[in-house]
């Protein structure tokens, strides 16, 4: 499991995030889903450590890892800006979190050809980024932040810059692999059907606060404001 206890964000002297308390259990895919501005980046950079916490405890397991820094925090991570390196190509892109751990080579060339294997794309491997399409890309994303296999992965909008026909494939490919590989996630979105098609459980976020989380059905069933009623399409 990760959880957040008490977790506080301030930028100079706004509260952003005040005492918030999150845990996802081992294995489960949580969306964080809100409004443009509520706080769902900055919890998600607590988690992977490019934030500092100005309050509270962040655990992966029983680990306390709230002081460990970023680089050695197991963590993978997804932007919506896939930030692939340019100048290599996919497999050195996939390799390169294992080359930093030291791994052997052959290691890396095994986990490599299994990751890509399980994203689908096997024969990208001597290609540059600039080659692929954003669906491929953002596969390749997925392998590189999978590789190393994380504690934790977490995906900041990682569908947003595609088109709606490739989002939709790529929504229940982001699930599959999920589920295949047990991998525990966090998805940040601000769209609910993305959040109810892929995610165990949601929670809802406005203005630095969770509000209500629960199951995607029990949420769209029984809201517990206005606000998620109206956010989760289904307003009284
Ligand atoms: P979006 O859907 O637009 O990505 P978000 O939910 O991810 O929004 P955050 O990026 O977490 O929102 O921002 C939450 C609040 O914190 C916003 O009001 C934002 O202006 C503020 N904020 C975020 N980063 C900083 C920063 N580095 N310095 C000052 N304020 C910041
Ligand atoms: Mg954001």
């Amino acid at each position: 499991r990760i959880a957040l206890e008490n977790f506080t964000k301030t930028f100079g002297d706004t509260a952003v995030i005040e005492n918030m308390n999150l845990e996802i259990a081992s294995g489960e895919m949580l969306a964080l889903l809100g409004p443009s501005g509520c706080g769902k980046s900055t919890t998600l950079f607590a988690v992977c450590g490019i934030h500092r916490m100005d309050g509270g405890r962040l655990l992966f397991g029983d680990k306390d890892v709230t002081s460990v820094p970023s680089q050695n925090r197991n963590v993978g991570v997804v932007f919506q800006n896939y930030a692939l390196y340019p100048h290599m190509n996919i497999y050195e892109n996939i390799a390169f979190p294992l080359k930093i751990r030291k791994d052997n080579k052959k290691t890396i060339d095994e986990k490599v050809q299994e990751i890509a294997e399980l994203v689908h794309i096997p024969e990208l491997l001597d290609r540059k980024p600039i080659q692929l399409s954003g669906g491929q890309q953002q596969r390749v994303a997925l392998a590189r932040a999978l590789v190393r296999e994380p504690d934790v992965l977490l995906l900041d909008e990682p569908l947003a810059n595609l088109d709606a026909k490739l989002r939709l494939e790529m929504r229940s490919e982001i699930r599959r692999i999920q589920q295949k590989t047990g991998i525990t996630a966090i998805l940040v979105t601000h769209d609910q059907v993305e959040a109810m098609s892929m995610c165990d459980r949601i929670a809802i976020m406005d203005k630095g606060q969770i509000v209500q989380l629960s199951t995607p059905k029990d949420m769209y069933e029984n809201p517990a404001s206005e606000f998620v009623a109206g956010f989760m399409g289904n307003p009284p």
